[in-house]
């Protein structure tokens, strides 16, 4: 059995994990930051390939929410967690979001005022860009349908780095192994790749040592305190695993739907890079984007489409991606198999989130056609594509727990943070029931924030930093 000692050990190094371990390490703690994936270049494989699916995701990203419609999920498992292949949109969290959450949640010393030094000094250290000319075709499209019916719409900033103007497409990303990974390392700090826990051993309310595997050992890793930032899934499942089954119960997470669109002319080819116009009018509830739009991704979202529609992806240069977005109101719970050693997820969408997705798809539909789409490709199985403006409104109220094609990729809450009546851990992610264990990730976020989650992710993981180091 491999034996390793440390300070603080901090499960999961993903934007909660990897903030956590370089303040710590920064104030000269001896910390360790344990990672199940692998250590790749975040240019290892290129973005959307099937092989950074395999490289950078959970199962290859076939993961599952069970329920009635079960919502596929994305979990990133590597070092850097999901900021490896994720697209960065860096979007500053509403501040009326963040103050109805201490007011709703009980959460001491927060607030929309209290987090925003905190979002400064994450945008200051990791670096946030727009693109230095234009936007691609599809997000054109995006934006003059929204001006068309006088929404309105932006540009998204990113966690990148774009250093030439006439490459609008390419770059640098801003991922935590190309940021706060290397500078925890530089301050000290131990990170181990490839290193998994299944259990945390306890006396009582003190936790006393992790028990995994590293690289295909056994492994032991004691501590004195223990921060868990392994993901919105994956930490409660560790949690429950250890004995902590107050945890998990909440999970919230933003259901999508996409649709397809065909222009008269090409709108879709890679270098054109990650679409970042998002229409606005309707956050936090609802936001409503252009999306990946490779081929396989045509591919994936036309699925259930006749079979003529299929081949018609041979005009891929001509079709994008599309999305809604739901801050969804429903809720779901995380478990563990103990066999498998895996989580299960389990997700009830609520029937308010069908009749709001149906109205976003009709919405979007209309914004499409008055961009000049020739075809919108319903979402519905068999369905033909419609063809006019005026058949927009007919998407209005047609998804239901068995037609609908449900996906997610920000999932929170499972551990939330604030009053022990309605959280899992305290105003500052001390875990309740417990002595020396912190929550610091995606878990904490009491409800969905409405709007891309990783900016909130960071800066309220630094603020909690900070205040353990403060109390110590
Ligand atoms: C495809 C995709 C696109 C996205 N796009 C955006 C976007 O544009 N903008 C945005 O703001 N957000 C985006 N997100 C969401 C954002 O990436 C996540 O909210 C954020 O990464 C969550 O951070 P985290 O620290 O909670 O966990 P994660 O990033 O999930 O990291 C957790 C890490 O812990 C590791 N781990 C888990 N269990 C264990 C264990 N037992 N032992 C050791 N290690 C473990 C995992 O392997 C993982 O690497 C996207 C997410 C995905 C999947």
């Amino acid at each position: 059995m491999r034996e390793i000692d440390c300070e603080t050990l901090v499960v999961g190094s993903g934007p909660g994990g990897s903030m956590t371990g370089l303040r710590l390490a920064e104030a000269g703690e001896d910390v360790v930051v344990v990672e199940e994936g692998d250590h790749y270049h975040v240019d290892s494989s290129a973005d959307h390939s099937l092989e950074q699916m395999d490289e950078k995701w959970r199962s290859g990203g076939l993961t599952a929410a069970l329920g009635s419609p079960k919502v596929t999920y994305v979990e990133g498992r590597c070092v850097g967690g999901a900021s490896e292949s994720n697209a960065g949109l860096y979007h500053e969290p509403i501040p009326e979001v963040i103050d109805a959450w201490a007011d709703d949640y009980g959460i001491s010393e927060f607030g929309a005022d209290a987090l925003a030094p905190h979002l400064a000094a994450v945008v200051d250290e990791i670096g946030v860009s727009r693109r230095p000319s234009g936007f691609s075709p599809a997000s054109n499209a995006l934006a003059a349908g929204a001006d068309s019916m006088g929404w309105r719409w932006a540009e998204i900033e990113r966690f990148w780095r774009y250093p030439d103007p006439k490459e609008p497409g390419g770059g640098e990303r801003r991922s935590m192994s190309e940021t706060l990974l290397p500078a925890m390392v530089a301050a000290g700090g131990r990170l181990l790749s490839r290193t998994r826990i299944d259990r945390i051993t306890r006396h009582g309310r003190r936790a006393i040592a992790a028990m995994g595997q590293s690289d295909g050992e056994p492994c032991r890793i004691a501590f004195k305190r223990l921060v868990v930032c392994a993901g919105a899934v994956q930490t409660p499942r560790l949690l429950r695993n250890s004995g902590w089954t107050h945890v998990g119960n909440e999970l919230t997470l933003n259901p999508m739907v996409r649709i397809v669109a065909r222009f008269p002319d090409v709108v879709n080819r890679p270098e054109f890079g990650v679409p970042v116009v998002q229409i606005e009018e309707f956050k936090p509830t609802m936001t409503l984007g252009c999306s990946y739009s490779a081929p396989p991704h045509l591919a994936m979202w036309l699925e259930g489409s006749p079979s003529e529609v299929r081949r018609s992806l041979e005009d891929w240069e001509r079709m994008a991606v599309f999305y809604v977005k739901v801050c969804g109101q429903g809720r779901g719970t995380v478990r563990t198999m103990p066999l498998l050693g895996d989580a299960l997820v389990r997700y009830r969408t609520h029937a308010a989130d069908f009749a709001a997705m149906g109205k976003g798809l009709a919405r979007l539909s209309a914004a499409l056609f008055a961009a000049g789409a020739v075809e919108v490709h319903s979402p519905l199985p068999g369905a033909q594509p419609l063809r006019k403006a005026s058949e927009a409104a007919s998407l209005e109220g047609v998804l239901n727990g068995r037609n609908a094609s449900l996906s997610a990729i920000h999932l929170h809450s499972t551990v939330r943070m604030g009053d022990p009546s309605r959280a899992g851990a305290d105003s500052f992610g001390a875990l309740y029931g417990a002595d020396n264990v912190w929550v610091n990730d995606s878990s904490l976020l009491p409800t969905s924030p409405g709007v891309n989650p990783q900016g909130a992710i960071l800066a309220i993981a630094r603020r909690n930093v900070l205040r353990w180091l403060d109390d110590r």
